[in-house]
């Protein structure tokens, strides 16, 4: 036995206390060390190094861009590391493109308008960004933005650059993400950015902390409770499209368009000056683009020349300086293992009243500080 064990693991030796290994299975021969090795070396990508990545962004290179974006991505430490030091090195190249939001239910047209209207504005020479807040891909793993085949022709165009939304962490963290990409897209000389996400949840409030500029696309005959629209929701518009006027749809669409109109007078006088417009749009069609186009330019220029745009801009980071304390605060708090050891405790007590809950969260709080 000594002369076997030795061969073998130390472990399995009769005086060793701790657990047994078993002896391993041979081989299976595709499996040579080669293709293993092929393998990895394909798959564990070198990093680039910080300087690298930022002059690939500067140059444009959409490959650099993507790695990069992916770093930012990563819930890794080595990667966010490197990630935020790539966009401190990057942030004096952006801040110059036109950030918009677009929402809408699902099945209203987002992503064929997105292709409609993106390739609308790269024929025009602009270079365009597409990224995505999808709420859904945190909880289910499964997209409502992101699954299916979507603009298949604005992928494909040398002007466009479009990155799903990141899936992993909180809506707080997955905005925070798609914020830092903004910043890399805008280096990489993009100057157009559409942020889209699903108009059914909290991540279109999100959105509109993060763009100059916030679309809502809307269908005729469905009432809001249908759309799911909420009121604060169509607050926020700057322009709302009514899509799908096409067919038999178009008196329909206009029918809705004017009761909107009035509907948006309701509401008060937003601090940005603008009033917000109503328009009806086709993305088959490709109706209704233009007048959407030249909204949104007039709203740049009013905002411009009334200093709004800056102000909303230097409120928003202002705005993400804070989400971003609160989300590391409070994912230090429940991911430090003390907290995460203590925590069912305290919640059981909780749950049967033998401790309040104030007093269970001071308790923890007061742990937490003083570890
Ligand atoms: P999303 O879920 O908001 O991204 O919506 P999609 O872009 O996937 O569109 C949902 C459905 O509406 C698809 O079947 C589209 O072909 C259709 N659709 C989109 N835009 C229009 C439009 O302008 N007119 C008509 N008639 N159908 C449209």
């Amino acid at each position: 036995m000594d002369a076997e064990w030795q061969h073998q693991h130390i472990e399995n030796h009769d005086d060793f206390l701790g657990l047994t290994v078993n002896s391993g299975i041979e081989q299976p021969e595709s499996f040579s060390s080669e293709s293993v090795t092929r393998f990895l070396s394909r798959k564990r990508k070198a990093l680039l190094s910080v300087d690298e990545y930022v002059r690939g962004i500067l140059e444009g290179n959409i490959t650099v861009l993507s790695q990069a974006v992916t770093l930012v991505e990563s819930s890794k430490k080595e990667h966010q590391i490197i990630a935020q030091d790539i966009i401190l090195k990057c942030l004096p190249y952006s801040g110059k493109s036109l950030r918009i939001g677009i929402t809408g239910v699902p099945g209203v047209g987002k992503s064929t308008f997105i292709e409609a209207f993106g390739k609308f504005l790269t024929n025009q020479g602009r270079r365009l960004a597409v990224l995505a807040i999808d709420p859904s891909s945190e909880r289910s793993r499964g997209s409502i933005l992101g699954d299916k085949t979507r603009m298949e022709e604005l992928a494909a165009d040398p002007h466009a650059y479009i990155r799903p939304s990141p899936s992993a962490g909180s809506l707080g963290g997955v905005a925070r993400k798609t914020r830092e990409t903004v910043i890399l897209c805008e280096a990489a000389g993009f100057d157009t950015v559409f942020i889209e996400t699903v108009g059914v949840g909290q991540s279109e409030t999100v959105v509109h902390s993060m763009v100059d500029f916030f679309l809502l696309l809307m269908l005729a005959g469905a009432g809001d409770e249908l759309q799911g629209i909420k009121r604060g929701i169509m607050e926020m518009a700057d322009v709302i499209a009514i899509n799908k006027a096409d067919g038999d749809n178009i008196h329909k669409a206009e029918l809705a368009r004017v009761q909107y109109k009035n509907a948006m007078h309701l509401f008060p006088t937003a601090d940005s000056g603008w009033t917000p417009q109503v328009f009806t749009c086709s993305a088959y069609a490709k109706t209704g683009l233009e007048q959407v186009w030249s909204a949104i330019n007039d709203y740049t220029k009013l905002t411009g020349d009334n200093g709004y745009f800056r102000y909303k801009r230097s409120e928003q980071a202002r705005f993400w300086m804070f989400e971003t304390i609160n989300d590391r605060l409070k994912s230090d708090f429940y991911l430090n293992p003390v907290i995460k050891a203590a925590l069912p405790d305290f919640e059981e007590k909780v749950q049967r009243e033998e401790i309040s809950p104030f007093s269970a969260a001071t308790q923890l709080l007061e742990n937490y500080y003083h570890l």
